[in-house]
């Protein structure tokens, strides 16, 4: 996540849905978006009047959010959808679900995108035996991300990997949890990227 001064639970508030940013708290009680599901701010609970750009911008927000991308890095994977065969709001989720971090955590191997991040920076993880510590890295279909031998055994990792085991995993993705491996079986579709978030607005946003 890049560097976030206001604490990551006022961002859930903000797009007023759940953006699963703090492992196992999010599925606890103690969820900031289950006690107060409004804002934050003085005027988190008065009536907002939503024009069409602000609710384009607030999806624009919600999707670089969930994959914590700063603006300048999500403005890049919309050029690069954009010119991209195919629908470009679901190539832009595509590039954004193949994001290194993405994928370990999508697929049980970190109990969120920002720890997902923290081990790849820390150097935790190999994609097709070639350890690789950015997290923004695309991987493809074919491809096999593991936890590094010499890193199977510290202790965040196998307590992450445990925690993770009771999560579904996408159809997409294969874990092999005594491994510690996960391999990457096809470029999702849409209808398998599990996000709340309407990318078409993103589109129009970016295309005005
Ligand atoms: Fe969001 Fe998780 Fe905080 Fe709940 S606990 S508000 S889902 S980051």
């Amino acid at each position: 996540m890049p560097n976030q001064t206001n604490p990551v639970c006022r961002l859930c508030r903000r797009e007023r849905v759940k953006l699963f940013l703090k492992g196992t708290r999010c599925e606890s009680p103690k969820c900031a978006i289950e006690r107060r599901p409004y804002p934050p701010g003085e005027h988190g609970r008065g009536r907002i009047k939503e024009s069409e750009y602000l609710v384009q911008l607030r999806e624009k927000q919600r999707a670089r959010r969930i994959y914590g991308v700063r603006e300048k890095q999500f403005r890049l994977y919309y050029q690069k959808a954009s010119k991209a065969k195919g629908v470009t709001g679901a190539r832009l989720l595509q590039l954004l679900e193949s994001r290194l971090d993405n994928v370990i955590y999508r697929g049980g191997l970190a109990m969120s995108r920002a720890q997902a991040r923290q081990f790849v920076t820390h150097g935790h993880f190999q994609v097709d035996g070639q350890k690789v510590d950015r997290p923004s890295f695309q991987v493809k279909p074919g491809s096999k991300v593991e936890v590094r031998q010499r890193s199977r055994s510290v202790d965040r990792i196998v307590e992450a990997a445990a925690y993770a085991a009771g999560r579904t995993i996408p159809e997409w993705l294969n874990l092999e949890a005594g491994e510690l491996r996960i391999s990457v079986l096809s470029v999702p579709a849409r209808e398998m990227i599990d996000v709340p978030v309407q990318e078409q607005m993103i589109v129009e946003l970016y295309s005005k």
